[in-house]
């Protein structure tokens, strides 16, 4: 299998995603973070590999809230975030919220890093689509488009990105790490500006989702915090 090598090289944490969501399980539960009072939302990229994993997340915590545009930014914007806490189980004295953000990337059926073979196409294409557009664009001007339409989401990825960075990396692999230290900050930038954790306790879960030829999507964890009343961010190690 081409594709093992490049995963262990370039992503030695990653495990399958319901490994993943089982260590999450596991780790959220002495944080009061179950089933029954817990409310997801899910910040992937809109590409439709992306998808499997929201059911997954389903499957152990009910249906999640969707945050995501391409290249897993959320998108909702401040109205967007606002419906979403609004959503929150209050049942109990604090909610209990629970974020997930993966940037992906694909490894194609000869081990290349940044492609799939989708279904009924002769040709790998590009994963993530946005983040492979977005090294392409590197030095590049802007594309005019015609009155009334508008790249925002790309604009905005790239923008949110190279806030993060002193110039973009090159190499794909690295962008992606780089998105999702952007999205994890992007995340809690809402949360605490709307002051969520007065209300809720928060756990942000953030990693790479990888596509792989004829096997389940694995996920690489990059960063987990868990925010309670006291507003601190505490470390979430899996
Ligand atoms: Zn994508």
């Amino acid at each position: 299998m081409p594709h093992r090598t490049p995963l262990a090289t370039a992503l030695p944490d990653a495990v399958s995603y319901e490994r993943y969501l089982a260590r999450v399980e596991r780790a959220v539960a002495p944080l009061g973070f179950d089933r029954e009072h817990s409310f997801t939302a899910v910040s992937v990229c809109r590409d439709e590999l992306t998808q499997p994993l929201l059911g997954a997340i389903a499957r152990r915590w009910d249906q999640p809230f969707n945050l995501g545009g391409l290249g897993a930014m959320p998108s909702l914007g401040r109205t967007g975030w606002r419906a979403a806490l609004s959503h929150v189980p209050d049942d109990a004295e604090r909610g209990r919220l629970m974020v997930f953000g993966f940037p992906h990337i694909g490894i194609g059926p000869d081990g290349e890093v940044g492609e799939n073979l989708r279904r009924h196409q002769h040709l790998p294409t590009a994963t993530c689509g946005a983040m492979v557009a977005l090294l392409a664009s590197l030095g590049q001007p802007a594309e005019p488009l015609p009155e009334g339409l508008d790249d925002r989401e790309a604009e905005r990825l790239r923008a949110v990105i190279e806030g993060h960075a002193n110039g973009l990396p090159e190499d794909l692999l690295e962008l992606t790490r780089l998105a999702a230290a952007a999205v994890d900050a992007e995340i809690w930038s809402e949360l605490d500006a709307l002051e969520a954790y007065r209300d809720m306790d928060i756990v942000v879960m953030c990693g790479i989702q990888i596509h792989l030829p004829d096997e389940v999507d694995h996920i690489a964890p990059t960063a987990g915090a868990f925010q309670g009343a006291d507003g601190q961010r505490v470390p979430i190690e899996l």
